[in-house]
C-alpha cells in the first residue's frame, strides 16, 4: 500500500468517526429550554433545586439526547402549555396530561406516565362529627339554633306581660301574686311553656284566654317551622360529609388547578370549582374546610395523602377518568422523535423502573 492511499483511508475514517456522533445530534440543539411548573412528586422544589420524576425522567433524556437544560417555571398549566405554543420553551414537561383538545395545537410524547382524576376530601376525623353526642352538641350550639332562642325569649315577653296585667287579680289563676316580681316570672314561664306546646294551665281572664289561644296557635307554627329548620340542617351537614364519586361533586364546593383537565371536568358536573394556581393552595383550602373536595390527578393526589397530607386528608373513590401525562412539543416539532426514542430506551434499560420506583414506590 503506498503511503498516499494509506493517507487516504485515514482521513475517510476520521471523517467517518466525526460525523457519526454529528448526525446523530443534528436535531438536538445543544441547550433545550423546558417549560414546567411544580406539581409534587412529579415537579416539585428542594432548597430551589427542582427535583421529582418528570424532572428526573427529563434529565435522563436530555443525557441521551446529550443536551443541556434550562428550566422556565410557569405559573398554570394554561401559561406552560402557551410558551411552548409561542416558542418561549422548547418543550414542556410536568404533569401534562394528553387530551384530544391539546393535541389539536400540540404534539405529545409517547405517555410517560398513567394518570387520572380522582377525589381527595379530609380526614374522616375531620369531616364532620366524630360521634354522635359531638354532632348533637354542635346543632344545639349552631348559630342557627342560637338565632331561634332569641327570637323566641324576644316573641315570650309581650304575652307575658299582657297576661299578667289581665291575670294577676285571677284568684288561683297562673299568677299566684298580683306584684309585678315574682308575678311577671309566672307569666313568662306560663308564655315560655305556651310556645313550646307544653302549657299546663290556661288563664281564667276572658282577654286572656283570647290572647292564650293566639299564643297557643303561635306556639305550634313556632315548633314546626323550628323542626323544619332543624332538620334541613342535619340533612345539609349530612350530605356534606358525604363525596363517595363523581357523582356527589355536584353543588359541592371542590379545588383544583387553574386550566386543569379537572377544572373542565368540574364546570362540566356543575360543582362550584375554586380555581387555584398551585396545588398546594387547592390542598390548604381543603384542609381549612373552605372546600369539600379536591379533585386532580390521581399520582398528585395519592402522593400528597401518603406524605404532607397523610392522616388528614384521605381519597374518595377509585380514578374515574384514566388519563396519560406526556412531555408537549409545539406541533411538528422534530425533536419529538427524538424524545420518543429516548424514552423507550429508559423503559428498557430499566431507569424508569428505577425512577419510577423512587418516586412512587412507596404508595
Ligand atoms: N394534569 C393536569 C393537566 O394537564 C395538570 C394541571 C396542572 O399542572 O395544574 O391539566
Amino acid at each position: 500500500m503506498t503511503q498516499s492511499v494509506r493517507l487516504l483511508i485515514l482521513v475517510l475514517l476520521a471523517t467517518f468517526l466525526i460525523s457519526q456522533p454529528n448526525a446523530r445530534a443534528d436535531p438536538a440543539p445543544p441547550s433545550l429550554r423546558v417549560a414546567t411548573r411544580v406539581v409534587a412528586p412529579l415537579v416539585q422544589k428542594t432548597n430551589g433545586q427542582l427535583t421529582g420524576f418528570s424532572i428526573d425522567l427529563w434529565n435522563a433524556v436530555a443525557a441521551r439526547l446529550g443536551a443541556k437544560t434550562t428550566f422556565i417555571e410557569m405559573g398554570d398549566v394554561n401559561s406552560l402549555l402557551n410558551s411552548v405554543r409561542t416558542g418561549q420553551a422548547d418543550l414542556g414537561i410536568s404533569a401534562i396530561s394528553i387530551t384530544a383538545e391539546r393535541d389539536k395545537i400540540f404534539d405529545f410524547s409517547q405517555p410517560m406516565l398513567s394518570a387520572g382524576l380522582q377525589i381527595l376530601v379530609r380526614g374522616k376525623s375531620d369531616q364532620g362529627a366524630p360521634n354522635p353526642l359531638q354532632g348533637f352538641m354542635r346543632l344545639i350550639l349552631s348559630p342557627m339554633i342560637l338565632v331561634w332562642l332569641g327570637i323566641a325569649a324576644i316573641l315570650i315577653v309581650v304575652p307575658a306581660h299582657i297576661v299578667w296585667l289581665l291575670e294577676r287579680r285571677q284568684s288561683g289563676g297562673i299568677i299566684p301574686d298580683p306584684r309585678y316580681f315574682p308575678g311577671i316570672f309566672h307569666a313568662l314561664w306560663w308564655a315560655a311553656g305556651t310556645l313550646a306546646t307544653q302549657a299546663d294551665q290556661m288563664p281564667r281572664q276572658w282577654l286572656a284566654r283570647a290572647v292564650a289561644i293566639l299564643w297557643m296557635f303561635t306556639g305550634v307554627i313556632f315548633v314546626a317551622y323550628y323542626t323544619a329548620q332543624l332538620t334541613a340542617a342535619l340533612t345539609v351537614a349530612q350530605i356534606q360529609g358525604d363525596i363517595n364519586g363523581p357523582d356527589d361533586l355536584p353543588g359541592k364546593r371542590v379545588a383544583t388547578t387553574r386550566g386543569s383537565t379537572a377544572a373542565a371536568f368540574l364546570k362540566e358536573q356543575h360543582a362550584r370549582v375554586e380555581e387555584d394556581a398551585s396545588i398546594e393552595q387547592a390542598y390548604q383550602a381543603l384542609l381549612n374546610g373552605t372546600v369539600d373536595a379536591v379533585v386532580f390527578d390521581a399520582p398528585v393526589l395519592l402522593y400528597f395523602a401518603e406524605h404532607d397530607g397523610k392522616g388528614r386528608v384521605q381519597i374518595a373513590g377509585t380514578v374515574f377518568k384514566k388519563e396519560d401525562y406526556g412531555i408537549v412539543f409545539a406541533e411538528g416539532n422534530p425533536l419529538r422523535k427524538r424524545v420518543d426514542e429516548a424514552l423507550l430506551e429508559l423503559r428498557e434499560d430499566g431507569t424508569y423502573e428505577r425512577l419510577y420506583q423512587k418516586w412512587f414506590g412507596a404508595s
